[in-house]
């Protein structure tokens, strides 16, 4: 199963794709996640992948497919991936198609998580993850059980991403709508676009994405 989980940044995609990842035993594709860890490697390619996302640009598109085809060539991605951030644009949408069929695989589905602006904000400004494992947490929306520990791993590191404040957000957000938004249209095209509502809480967005992808 080959999953897109396409919404503005705060949607929730990193959330749900974790839980579908367990659910179904898929591997998650977050590109930014996969950036960061280049950038991260302080290489050639991670200090222009700096500046890029620092400046709320985007990363070259044959670079990204390039990444994201390595990557699904890996054994762990035999039973099938969730691309979470990717793509953003029509161009990168028509170039992830190519990628797909000349390696024989398909979309099962293209998720639209609709969520409404003014949100968006505060989920972001108020989101962090756990410096081991990566989970995601949120200062009023999900905090971890125990204070300053990981509910997944025990973890008391956590980190803020540095383009999570409020004016790089509104340039995401402003990207998201001009180059991203458009995409919606080629997949609902291609049949396989489905929409869940992101506004409703963590688990009920779960519960919808699953019926969604049951049918598919
Ligand atoms: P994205 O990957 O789409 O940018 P995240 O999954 O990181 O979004 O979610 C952004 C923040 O909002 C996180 O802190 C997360 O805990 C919180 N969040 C995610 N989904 C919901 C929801 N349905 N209701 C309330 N808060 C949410
Ligand atoms: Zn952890």
């Amino acid at each position: 199963m080959n999953v897109i989980l396409l919404g503005p940044p705060g949607a929730g995609k990193g959330t749900q794709a974790k839980r579908l990842e367990q659910r179904y035993s898929l591997v998650q594709l977050s590109t930014g996640d996969m950036l960061r860890a280049v950038v991260a490697s302080g290489s050639d390619l991670g200090r222009k992948a700096k500046t890029v996302m620092e400046s709320g640009q985007l990363m070259p598109d044959d670079l990204m497919i390039q990444m994201i085809s390595d990557r699904i060539e890996q054994p762990d991605c035999a039973r099938g991936f969730i691309l979470d951030g990717f793509p953003r644009t029509t161009a990168q949408a028509e170039a992830l198609d190519n990628m797909l069929k000349n390696k024989g695989l398909k979309l099962s589905g293209v998720i639209e998580m609709k969520v409404d602006s003014e949100a968006l904000i505060e989920r972001i400004t108020g989101r962090f993850s756990c410096a081991a494992c990566g989970a995601g947490y949120h200062d009023r929306f999900q905090r971890p059980k125990v204070d300053e520990v990981c509910d997944s791993c025990g973890g008391t590191e956590f980190s803020r991403r540095a383009d999570d404040n409020e004016a790089t957000v509104r340039s995401r957000l402003a990207a998201y709508r001009e180059q991203t938004a458009p995409i919606l249209p080629y997949y609902e095209e291609q049949g396989v676009l489905r929409s869940v509502d992101g506004m409703s809480d963590i688990d009920e967005v779960t519960r919808q994405i699953e019926t969604v992808l049951a049918a598919a």
